[in-house]
Formats: C-alpha cells, structure tokens, sequence
C-alpha cells in the first residue's frame, strides 16, 4: 500500500524511514495538507498527517476523490481533522494515542523553570558581561499550589514531577484519575477553584468544543494575582486576546506556550525572509514574561521514535485487516 507522509521535516524523517525499513512504499512531501495540496495524494490509499495539516471537511473530500481510505495521524490530537466527515466519506482516521509522555510533561516543566528563574534573561546578562542579580529573583516551588487541567498521560507525569518538587496539587479533570490520587495526593476540584488556588496552572487537555476558549476573560479574572501559566496542549483552549489583557493586568506574572491558536501557518516553517503576518501573535511574543516555544514539547528522540512505530503499525493492520486498533472513528 502507498502512503503520502505530508508534512514531512527534518526531525522526523529519519525515524519514519527507519521504522518503515523499506517494507513500506512511503512518499513524502515537505508540503502541509491543505485544499491546493490534496491533489497530491492520488495514486494513494493512505495518507500520514502532521498536527500542521489542516483535515476539514472540503479537503477529505478532495483526498477521497483522490481514493485515499485511510489517515494515518503522526500525533495524540485530532483536533484538525473533521472526523465525522472522514466516517460519512467511508476514510478511517487512526491517531498515535501514547508516545512519551514525558517528553511533553517535561517540556512543561522547562518552560515553568525557564520564567521562573529567569533563565532566558540570565544568558542574556552574561553575555552582555552584566552580572548583576537584581532582575533575577525567582520564587521557590516548594510548597506553592499547582494546578492541571487535564490529568491523562501528560497531565499525570506532569503532576508527579511538580509532586517531587513538594508543591501541592490541584486538578480539574471530567474523569477522576484514581491511581494519580493515591500516588501523589492530588486533589481534584473544580475548574473555578483550581484556577482561584493556584500559584501555576498547566493545561494538559486536548481541544475540543467543551474545552474551546477553556480559558478567557471570565476564568482569568478569577486567578491569583500573578499566576503563572502553562499551555502545552493546544493553543485554541485559551482566548488569546484575553490572555493578553491577562498579562496587561498582571493576573498572569508569566506565561510559558508550546502552542498557539493560530500556529498553523507560522509554526514548523522558516519565516526569517518575511514579515509575521499576524498581529495577536507578534504582541504575544513581545512580552518579557511570555515565553514561546513552536510546538516543539514533543520533540525528544524517544517521542519521535514512538511516533513512527505507531504510525507505521496503523498503517499496516490497516492494510492487512482494514481497520488498526487506533481507529478513532
Ligand atoms: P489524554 O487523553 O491521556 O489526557 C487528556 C485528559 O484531559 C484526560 O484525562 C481527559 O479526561 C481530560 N479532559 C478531556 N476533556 C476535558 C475537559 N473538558 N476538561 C478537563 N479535562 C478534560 O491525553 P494526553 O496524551 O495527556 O494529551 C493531552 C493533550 O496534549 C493532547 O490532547 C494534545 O492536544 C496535547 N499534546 C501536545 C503536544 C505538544 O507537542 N505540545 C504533544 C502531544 C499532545
């Protein structure tokens, strides 16, 4: 069976072709799935995506005119590609629903580390020979309340990390997550009270209509004055025009961002021969205290290889048995 990898980079490459190790026909295009690139998958039953790639309902369409059956997602979210559609057009769609879930949770915590203690402004300093403390006060972990929304697998490794550090936990899930509670006497509570208690809040849910806009101008307003706030789950779970008032008023002291609501077109591509053409962006990334990263929490050698095997496993039960037990739809 031929399978069309879109968006293929650099970093992930190399595993693909390892994993496939010549038994699959693979092909690969540098360019992001989209309506003027759909065409490309003719001649192909499947197709492997990137979080980049863009699924709607007007591009399925186009990928089964193409005679692609069957998608094959490079990533844990599916918030990018119409499901419904691809179950209504007969393409089954399966994800990579665990690969190291550390690489992200960690990830998490080196944003936190990095604004806390003032990492990025610290090499700045010393490099300008400007060794100076005094804009380098950061604050002690220990003992200071943090709060995950979302406690799956990332949520959890995250919450074990910041138990080591001795902080308390709170968290905010629509399913208790039992053994987390026993290991690490996390608390869970409500949405509100998680986002009035805590000294950092991490979001570790996935984007979908219930969590859409999660966090806005109402939720902010109830937080600790200089809260300190992490999003490396997906960027459409906060208003980021109210997060950005957010940081005006100074509820948020720092926001650490792997992700972006509207990452698509400037993230995992070179831009440094043009203008950002996006506004709510180039102010997010003016602010000091923002730290932003490009989606990258995920991109640990363990996470790429295990988002090669699944997505070459998918891709030959699908072939075999026309169905993989990651379908999810
Ligand atoms: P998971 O499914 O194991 O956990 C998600 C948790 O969120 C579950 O416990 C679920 O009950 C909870 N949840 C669902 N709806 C909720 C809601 N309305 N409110 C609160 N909690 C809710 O998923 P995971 O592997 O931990 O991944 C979480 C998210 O992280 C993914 O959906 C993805 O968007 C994001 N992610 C980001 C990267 C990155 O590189 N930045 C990489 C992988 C995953």
């Amino acid at each position: 069976m031929k399978t069309l990898v879109y968006s293929i980079h650099g970093f992930d490459k190399p595993f693909l072709v390892e994993v496939a190790d010549g038994k699959h026909e693979l092909d690969f295009t540098e360019q992001p799935l989209n309506e003027s690139t759909a065409h490309l998958a003719k001649g192909f039953e499947a197709v492997a995506l990137f979080t980049s790639d863009n699924a709607s309902a007007e591009v399925l369409a186009k990928l089964k005119e193409c005679g692609v059956k069957f998608i094959a997602l490079r990533s844990v979210g599916y918030d990018h590609v119409d499901l419904a559609k691809a179950k209504s057009l007969g393409i089954k769609v399966a994800n990579v629903p665990a690969y190291s879930p550390y690489a992200i949770a960690e990830h998490s915590v080196a944003l936190l580390m990095a604004l806390n203690r003032k990492i990025v402004l610290g090499q700045q300093l010393i490099r300008q020979n400007d060794f100076r403390l005094d804009r380098l006060v950061g604050f002690d972990l220990h003992a200071k309340t943090v709060g995950i929304v979302g406690t799956g697998k990332i949520g959890s490794v995250f919450a074990k990390i910041m138990n080591g550090f001795g902080c308390k936990l709170l968290a905010y899930d629509v399913e208790v997550n039992e053994a987390l509670s026993k290991e690490t006497q996390i608390e869970y509570t409500t949405f509100e009270n998680v986002c009035k208690q805590s000294d950092v809040i991490s979001i570790n849910c996935p984007l979908n209509a219930d969590t859409k806009y999660m966090f806005n101008k109402s939720i902010f307003s109830k937080m600790k004055k200089g809260v300190v706030f992490i999003n490396t789950a997906r960027g459409g779970i906060v208003d980021t025009v109210d997060l950005i008032e957010a940081l005006d008023n100074g509820t948020i002291s720092f926001a650490g961002l792997d992700v972006y609501e509207n990452e698509k077109p400037i993230f995992f591509y070179n831009h440094s021969d043009k203008k950002i053409e996006d506004e709510l962006f180039e102010k997010l990334r003016s602010y000091p205290n923002v730290l932003i990263t490009g989606h990258q929490a995920f991109l640990t050698n363990e996470a790429l290889q295990g988002i090669a095997a699944t997505t070459m496993n998918n891709i030959d039960q699908w072939s075999k048995e026309e169905k993989s037990i990651n379908d999810i739809n």
